[in-house]
């Protein structure tokens, strides 16, 4: 199976400005979800409490939607918001060590005008990508159950659905991973199955279906970088396969 690479200048400005829009109320929606108690709980606790570097600062402590370029190529999907990153910030990636490795590199991929990341008014912009979570809500111990990241399934499909010209589904680790292989199923479209055995998540796996080609990359934590398990170059090289898939120039 392929993935069709397309021209990334086709499609009119107006369907921009539509996705736009939808996707602005969709994640008007998502920042009001309450839907799963233990991470409600622990969300609104984390923002109540704090950590004493951020002790003046108000904590967003709600679902973190998606952002980006809604005529994005490449879809990046994390598995969850930090504790005292996102969910402090409100914008996925945005005030945390996790998100000055990760937009570092997405700056030196022509994905990101700036590799700064600190708040949702700092003046970033993504091009042909847009990033997002399996799981909106900040987790306890960074690990949300199976029945949570089933209940947020549900957002991530709408997402994608009105991000239609995305090609490439680029998972930050093995969790993002395997949620996206139960989004590609729950989304549908030509050949939507279960695949059996389930294809293993490795940093630079990719699997290509029908729409989507899905690729992994190691998440860009602080445990991850520290150790060398995920270096510059190594996020860099998938980054280039990104564009490559998405049929986007280098
Ligand atoms: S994790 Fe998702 S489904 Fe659960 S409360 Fe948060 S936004 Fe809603």
């Amino acid at each position: 199976m392929t993935v069709e690479a397309r021209d990334a200048s086709d499609g009119p400005a107006g369907e921009r400005a539509t996705a736009a829009g939808e996707l602005a109320e969709l994640a008007e929606s998502v920042s009001n979800c309450r839907r799963c108690p233990r991470l409600v709980a622990w969300r609104e606790q984390v923002a109540r409490e704090r950590r004493a570097a951020f002790a003046d600062e108000r904590y967003w402590g709600r679902p973190v939607p998606g952002f980006g370029d809604p005529a994005a190529r490449v879809l990046v999907l994390g598995l969850a918001p930090a504790a005292h990153g996102a969910n402090r910030t409100g914008r996925m990636f945005t005030g945390d060590r996790s998100g000055d490795f990760l937009f570092a590199a997405l700056t030196r991929a022509g994905f990101a005008n700036q590799a700064s990341s600190v708040s949702p008014d700092d003046g970033l912009s993504l091009r042909d990508l847009w990033i997002t979570a399996a799981v909106r809500c900040a987790p306890p111990a960074n690990r949300p159950t199976p029945q949570e990241r089933q209940q947020c399934l549900p957002w991530t499909v709408r997402e994608l659905a009105l991000l239609g010209r995305v090609r490439v589904i680029l998972c930050l680790g093995g969790l993002a991973w395997d949620a996206a292989l139960r989004l590609l199923v729950a989304a549908g479209g030509p050949g939507a199955r279960t695949l059996r055995p389930k294809p293993r998540f490795g940093h630079g796996e990719e699997l290509a279906g029908e729409s989507y080609a899905l690729l992994g990359c190691y998440h860009p934590s602080q445990q991850n970088t520290f150790t060398g398990r995920l270096t510059e170059s190594m996020i860099d090289a998938v980054l280039q396969r990104a564009r490559e898939l998405a049929g986007l120039g280098r």
